[in-house]
Parts: structure tokens; C-alpha cells; sequence
């Protein structure tokens, strides 16, 4: 650290998002473009290298935060770059995405705002790219084995990565037309440019990954065919099976899937339509589901031009600040927070009936009534108690001619026959069953990321994809160098 007092001296800057009314117009990333360099330094001076870093242990990839606060402290880009790409082969992506568990960790959190690691981990991996320091790794020599990949999420992409610098040859299979699994076609552009997917895509292509999208296996080719094409498979399929809401009026027009809109709107930004054929445009939108993908629907339906937007959350509004009693630190603790999104329905008021931003906390939906026509013109809902009961006379209608379910995920999709072809032993609650070293019940087949673990963050699905990669390789090889960051039971520092 270059200024062992920082942490007192300097407060807490984060990275500055553009005025709300400005990026609403546009599908860009939120932040101030070229903001971020100018303060980092300070910011990562602000690390007080604790001794016994917890933000380590926070964080799935056990990412060298205070080597590389120091580093940047200094400005030495090569190194920290060096070290960030030690632990995380995406950073970028994590830099904008992950929601920073190593941050609710840090030391300097006990009592003051913490370390803005996130920030710092993307300025790294930005400055890295800009620099030239992220060339291709391809392998010295090629060890003659063969892994497919099924699914190009983070956590294929980061196993294959690993599997291909360790000399193997990789085929990621992808049932999409375009790579990236959920960071393509779910997160919006707003939140990340696929730029960066595409600049990775590119660098991994170069070390000699090779892909091949518009694939299903299951359907396109069979999985039983690719066990006996390749020495080993990787199920990295993700955990897409939307949740539903069986609640009357369910089948009305006008209520999709979460994941039946965003795809849709990220396909605008790419290029394919030029509107969405799921727009909100001009309609009174109601997003049943308090979590991050209702975050990303409220985004994109705020920008394609609703005329209102709503959020309903089963939960209670937490709490601004931690409770020690109850999440005490370096635990991932509930409380309040305002993404970018809420920030722009909120400043917009977006929510006619809701407070503050555009969510309405303990909130359950009873039903839906339509017209005439089928088309679903409004949604009734009451408020409920922590352990979701009515509250008596609670009961109140908002209007709703576009509603979006966003209620999670229940585990992986069996559409395409992949896990029954193969067949894959599965858990009680519908994700794939392996043993601590990522092995499946099929001898060579292992499983990893969304679709083994459940539904889950990237920075886990990274972690996944490192882990798994090393399994791979020492049952190809019979021993391995490669990192394994987590095992398959790991689970997120909360209590
Ligand atoms: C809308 C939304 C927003 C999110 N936002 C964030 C966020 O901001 N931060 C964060 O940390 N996490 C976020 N998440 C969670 C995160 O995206 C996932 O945890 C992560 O992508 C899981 O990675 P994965 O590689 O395991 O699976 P996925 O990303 O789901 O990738 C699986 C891939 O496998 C492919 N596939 C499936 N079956 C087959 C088959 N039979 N043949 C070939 N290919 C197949 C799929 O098409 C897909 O491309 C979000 C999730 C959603 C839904
Ligand atoms: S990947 Fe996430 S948890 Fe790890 S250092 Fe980066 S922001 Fe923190």
C-alpha cells in the first residue's frame, strides 16, 4: 500500500453512473465511460492489507485482492492484470456483474464503507485489454486428449479455457446462435456490453477453443455419440427451467417468462429485430419477482418506453444497514440496495402505486383478470407477514396489461434429451448429481456450474469452470497443476 493511512484519508468513491435521464434513451453500460481510471488508485490505496484478508475467503475465486490493491496503489497495471488473471479468467465480467460478496467481507467494512473491489477488479481487467496485456495463451504442446464442453456460459467458458492452456482439445457445444450463455441473451447490454463477451470469445478462439454454436446436444447431435467422439464431457447446460406462478388468470395474454422478454430485447441490440416483438412500449408493467432478473426486466422495460413499471418482492423491505445479529460481518448480509435500475425508476417514478423506487415489498399476487379479448388488464395482490400470510384488508389492484414472471429457477432444462440420453443421475430438487470431484454416475461425463449447483452468480459459474477443468485434467492425465478455487459443496459465505 502506498499510503498506509489511506483508508483514513480517503473516502469511498464508486464509480459514477451517467444522470439517469441520459442512459435511459440508450442500451449502453451505465457507468461514465473513462470515470473510472482517474480515481482508482486512491481507491485501492484505501486497503489497509489486513493481515488475514477476508475478502479472500468471500469471494469464490479467492481473487489476491489486497496483491493487487497494492499493485494499482503503485500503478503497476502489468502485474496487478498479472494477478487478477491468476485467480479469475474473466474478470471484465465479474468487474461489472458480480454484487461483490468480497466487499461485505473486507476488514475495512467492520466500521466504514469497504474497499470498492469490484471497481478495482475492473479497472484492471479494462486497463489490461487497453494495454495489450491479455494476449492469447494457447498451449505449448497438445496432450492428444479430446473434452466437449455442452454450454457456453461462464462456467464453459472458463472450463474450456482452462482445458485448452493445459493442452487439451476443446469443443464447446452451444445450442444458441451466439455464445455466452446468460450473459449473452439474459443480462442486458445496460448492465454489460457484449463487447467484452465478444473480445474473450476472440482471445479464446485465438488459443484454440474451438466452438460450435446453433448445436443442442441432444437434439442437433446426440450425447451418447459425443462420450464416444471425445476422451470427456463437460454438462455445463446452466439451470433454465423457469419457476411459474400458478395463480387464476395465469393463462391471460400479456404475462410472459422473464426469460422469454430479455432474450428478446438483447436480440434488438444485437441487431437482429429492430423492436422487440415482446415490447413494453406504452404498457402498464407489472414484474412479479423481487430478484436481479426483475431488476434487468424493470431496466429494459424503463427503456423500451412503459408507461409504468412495478416490482413486486414477496419479502420484506430489509433493513439500510447490516444487522450484526442477524447477518453479522464477513457474512453477505440482506439489506437494502438500490441497483441501476431501481436508481432510474425511482428518479423516474416509474411505479404510480409503489414508494421510494419501483418495488412493492411483501407483496404476493392472488390473481389476474382480464378482458374480454384474454388479454390480462390488471393483477390483485395483498400484502403478507414473514411467514406469507394475508394480512387482513391488505388486498389492492394495480394495473397490469404486460406482466413478467421473474421467480427464479428450478434446475436444469430436460427439453433436449441431453441428461436422459446420457442418463445422468439428478438431485431431489432437479440439478445434476456429482461426486466432490465434479464426476457424474457416467464414467468420464462431469457436471458443473448453474446446472449442477443450481441457480446461482457468475463469479460461482467461473469458479465452477476452473474447478471442474482441474477434475477433467487429472482424470485425463492422472494428476493436474490447474486451480480449483471451490469443491462441488462449497457454498456462499451467508449465515
Ligand atoms: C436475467 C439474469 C440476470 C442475471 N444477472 C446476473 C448478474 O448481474 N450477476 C451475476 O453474477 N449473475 C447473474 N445472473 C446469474 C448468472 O447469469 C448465472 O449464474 C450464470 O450465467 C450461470 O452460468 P452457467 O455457465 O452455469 O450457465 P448459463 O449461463 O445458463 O449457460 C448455459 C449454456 O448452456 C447452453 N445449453 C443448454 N443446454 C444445452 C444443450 N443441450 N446443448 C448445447 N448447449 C446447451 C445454454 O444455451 C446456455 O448458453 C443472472 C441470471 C439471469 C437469468
Ligand atoms: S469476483 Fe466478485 S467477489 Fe471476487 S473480487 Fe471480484 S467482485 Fe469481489
Amino acid at each position: 500500500m502506498a499510503d498506509p493511512k489511506g483508508f483514513m484519508t480517503t473516502p469511498r468513491q464508486e464509480w459514477a453512473r451517467r444522470p439517469v435521464a441520459e442512459r435511459v434513451q440508450d442500451w449502453d453500460e451505465v457507468y461514465v465511460p473513462g470515470a473510472l481510471l482517474p480515481i482508482i488508485s486512491k481507491q485501492a490505496d484505501r486497503c489497509m492489507d489486513c493481515g488475514i484478508p477476508f475478502c479472500h475467503d468471500a469471494c469464490p475465486l479467492g481473487n489476491l485482492i489486497p496483491e493487487w490493491n497494492d499493485l494499482v496503489s503503485r500503478e503497476d497495471w502489468r502485474a496487478a492484470g498479472d494477478r487478477l488473471h491468476a485467480t479469475n479468467n474473466f474478470p471484465e465480467f465479474t468487474g461489472r456483474l458480480c454484487p461483490a460478496p468480497c466487499e461485505a467481507g473486507c476488514v475495512l467494512a467492520i466500521n466504514q464503507p469497504a474497499v470498492t473491489i469490484k471497481n478495482v477488479e475492473c479497472a484492471i481487467a479494462d486497463r489490461s485489454w487497453q494495454e495489450g496485456f491479455v494476449p492469447p495463451r494457447p498451449p505449448d504442446r497438445l496432450s492428444g486428449r479430446t473434452v466437449a464442453v455442452i454450454g457456453s456460459g461462464p462456467t464453459g467458458l472458463a472450463a474450456a479455457q482452462q482445458l485448452t492452456r493445459a493442452g487439451h482439445t476443446v469443443a464447446v457445444y452451444e445450442k444458441d446462435d451466439r455464445l455466452g450463455g446468460l450473459m449473452r441473451y439474459g443480462i442486458p447490454e445496460f448492465k454489460m456490453e457484449k463487447r467484452h463477451l465478444e473480445r474473450r470469445l476472440k482471445q479464446m478462439r485465438a488459443e484454440g477453443t474451438k466452438f460450435r454454436t446453433s448445436t443442442a446436444v441432444g437434439r442437433d447431435v446426440g450425447a451418447a455419440e459425443l462420450r464416444t467422439r471425445y476422451d470427456a464431457l463437460v454438462v455445463a447446460t446452466g439451470a433454465t427451467a423457469w419457476r411459474e406462478l400458478g395463480v387464476p388468470g395465469r393463462e391471460l395474454a400479456g404475462i410472459h417468462q422473464a426469460m422469454e422478454y430479455l432474450p428478446l430485447a438483447n436480440r434488438v441490440c444485437e441487431g437482429d429485430l429492430e423492436t422487440s416483438p415482446m415490447s413494453a412500449a406504452g404498457r402498464h408493467v407489472v414484474i412479479v419477482g423481487g430478484g436481479d432478473t426483475g431488476a434487468d426486466c424493470l431496466g429494459t422495460a424503463v427503456r423500451e418506453g412503459a408507461a409504468s413499471v412495478t416490482q413486486l418482492d414477496i419479502y420484506a423491505q430489509p433493513d439500510a444497514e447490516r444487522d450484526e445479529d442477524i447477518d453479522p460481518w464477513p457474512t453477505y448480509p440482506k439489506v437494502y440496495r438500490l441497483s441501476a435500475a431501481h436508481e432510474e425508476a425511482r428518479d423516474l417514478e416509474t411505479a404510480p402505486e409503489a414508494h421510494a423506487d419501483a418495488r412493492l415489498f411483501a407483496a404476493s399476487t392472488l390473481h389476474f383478470v382480464g378482458d374480454a379479448d384474454g388479454q390480462v388488464r390488471s393483477l390483485h395482490l395483498v400484502e403478507v407477514d414473514a411467514l406469507r400470510r394475508p394480512v387482513a384488508g391488505s388486498g389492492r389492484t394495480l394495473p397490469a396489461d404486460f406482466v413478467l414472471l421473474a421467480l427464479g429457477f428450478s434446475g436444469p432444462d430436460r427439453e433436449d434429451g441431453l441428461i436422459d440420453q446420457l442418463g445422468l443421475g439428478l438431485e431431489p430438487r432437479g440439478t445434476i448429481t456429482r461426486d466432490g470431484g465434479f464426476a457424474t454416475n457416467v464414467p468420464g461425463v462431469f457436471a458443473a456450474g448453474d446446472a449442477a449447483r443450481g441457480q446461482s452468480l457468475i463469479v460461482w459459474a467461473i469458479a465452477e469452470g476452473r474447478a471442474v477443468a482441474a477434475a477433467v485434467d487429472r482424470y485425463l492425465t492422472g494428476s493436474s497443476r490447474l486451480p480449483a478455487p471451490i469443491g462441488p459443496y462449497d457454498r456462499p459465505m451467508v449465515v
